[in-house]
Order: C-alpha cells, then sequence, then structure tokens
C-alpha cells in the first residue's frame, strides 16, 4: 500500500498518520519530522534545513527529494509506506514519481485532508509535541490529562518554534502557493482522494479507513 497524506500545514496529518499506522503496520514517512531530527541532532543537513524552517519556507527540493529517495530504498518500505508532508511541489512529485517507476512502484492513493483557514491557524497556534516520543497534543482541541506532560511518556511537551507568530501565516502562503497545485497533479493521475478534514480526528479518520479498505 504506498499512500501520500496531504493537506496544508495543522491539517491532521500527522494526527491521522498515527491512526492509519495503528491499522496498517506500514512505515510512516514524514519529512517535517526528519528535518526536526536532523536539526535536533546538529547534522549538516538539520543546519541546512533549519535555515528554510525557522522561515516558514521549504527545503530546496535536491535535499527534500535526496533523503526520501534514500528512505524509501529501505527494506521496510517494501510492502507499502506512508509519505506524510511530502512531495510539496510539483518538482518533488515528478521525482517521487521517477523513483517509484524505477522500483517498478506507484503511488495508490493521494490523501487530501482539507480544513479552512481561519482554522488551521487555531490548530497550529495551540500544537504541542512531546520532546521525547514526539506524540502530538492541542492544547484546546486535544489537551494532554496534565498540563505541558505527555500522557504516553511523561516526556516535556514543547511548541514547535515555526507554530510561532508570523510563521504560521507564511507556511499557509506557501502552501497555497507551492503545494496547492499538486492537487490537480494527482487528480490528473485518477488517484486523489478528498477529505473533509474540519471534523473531529475520529470522523476524519472513518473516511480515510474507507478509502484504504477500497485499495485492497
Ligand atoms: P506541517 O505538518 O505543520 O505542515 P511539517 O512537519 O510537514 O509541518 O513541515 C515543517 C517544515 O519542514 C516545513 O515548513 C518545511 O520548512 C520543511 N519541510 C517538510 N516537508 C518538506 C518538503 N516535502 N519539502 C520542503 N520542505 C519541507
Ligand atoms: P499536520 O501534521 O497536518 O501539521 P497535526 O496532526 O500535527 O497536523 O495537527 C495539528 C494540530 O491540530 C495538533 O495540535 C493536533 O492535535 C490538532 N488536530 C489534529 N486533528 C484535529 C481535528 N480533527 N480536530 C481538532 N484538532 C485537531
Ligand atoms: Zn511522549
Amino acid at each position: 500500500m504506498n499512500i501520500i497524506l496531504m493537506g496544508p500545514p495543522g491539517a491532521g496529518k500527522g494526527t491521522q498518520a498515527e491512526k492509519i499506522k495503528a491499522t496498517y503496520p506500514i512505515p510512516h514517512i514524514s519529512t517535517g519530522d526528519m528535518f526536526r531530527e536532523a536539526v535536533a541532532k546538529g547534522t549538516p543537513l538539520g543546519l541546512e534545513a533549519k535555515k528554510y524552517m525557522d522561515e516558514g519556507r521549504l527545503v530546496p527540493d535536491e535535499v527534500t527529494i535526496g533523503i526520501v529517495e534514500e528512505r524509501l530504498a529501505q527494506p521496510d518500505c517494501a510492502k507499502g509506506f506512508l509519505l506524510d508532508g511530502f512531495p510539496r511541489t510539483i518538482a518533488q512529485a515528478e521525482a517521487l514519481d521517477r523513483v517509484l517507476s524505477e522500483m517498478g512502484k506507484k503511488i495508490e492513493a493521494a490523501v487530501n485532508i482539507s480544513v479552512p483557514d481561519e482554522i488551521l491557524i487555531e490548530r497550529m497556534s495551540g500544537r504541542v509535541t512531546c520532546k521525547e516520543c514526539k506524540t502530538v497534543y492541542h492544547v484546546k482541541f486535544n489537551p494532554p490529562a496534565k498540563e505541558g506532560v505527555c500522557d504516553k511518556c511523561g516526556g516535556e511537551l514543547i511548541v514547535r518554534s515555526d507554530d510561532r507568530g508570523d510563521t504560521v501565516k507564511k507556511r499557509l502562503a506557501v502552501y497555497h502557493e507551492q503545494t496547492n497545485p499538486l492537487l490537480d497533479y494527482y487528480d490528473r493521475s485518477g488517484v486523489l482522494c478528498n477529505i473533509d478534514g474540519d471534523r473531529s480526528a475520529d470522523l476524519v479518520f472513518e473516511d480515510i479507513k474507507k478509502v484504504l479498505e477500497n485499495l485492497g
């Protein structure tokens, strides 16, 4: 099962990826998580990515395509994968198609979660993430039992630096300009599935499950 999760920042891609993983045991490949990990470790990739992330801009295509290509070649992707936050530009989508076709594979579904901008701003502004296990919460919509503490591992909950201030609006503008055109790209290849993401996470997941069940 080769799937893409698409949608603007804050749409609930990570939240839905967690639910999908629990039902379908395929690797979850989040370019945002990979970049954040590299930033935390201070690797050359992290230092390069940080410049762009802090400004709400996209990391250059060559860099991003390179790390995804490497990840898709790992043996755990043989039976399928769930891409989250990649591709985000037409160039990335074309590169992905090329890499997959060399492996004799293709994308079976591009699940697009859509949410109005004003709700996205609310979601990003209240997002907190566990420093240890990376579980995502929302201070209002999905709060932890104890403020600032992860329910799962007791880790500290932190606010992503790019979820603050003007960066949120910049990321939305970048989405509309560079990533939204991808919907047409996947619509033309017949794999686009639109999901209304402005509902509870459980209801959104019900619809995603229906899409995935139909893939067989
Ligand atoms: P969100 O889920 O809120 O959209 P992500 O974790 O997916 O955020 O991405 C955070 C940041 O990482 C992006 O703003 C961008 O700078 C960088 N990034 C993630 N994925 C990509 C990608 N496919 N291409 C370029 N930059 C990316
Ligand atoms: P993305 O990966 O697309 O950026 P996340 O899954 O991190 O999005 O969700 C963004 C924020 O919104 C998080 O704080 C999350 O807890 C919250 N959230 C996710 N899905 C929903 C939903 N259906 N309703 C309300 N809040 C949600
Ligand atoms: Zn945790």
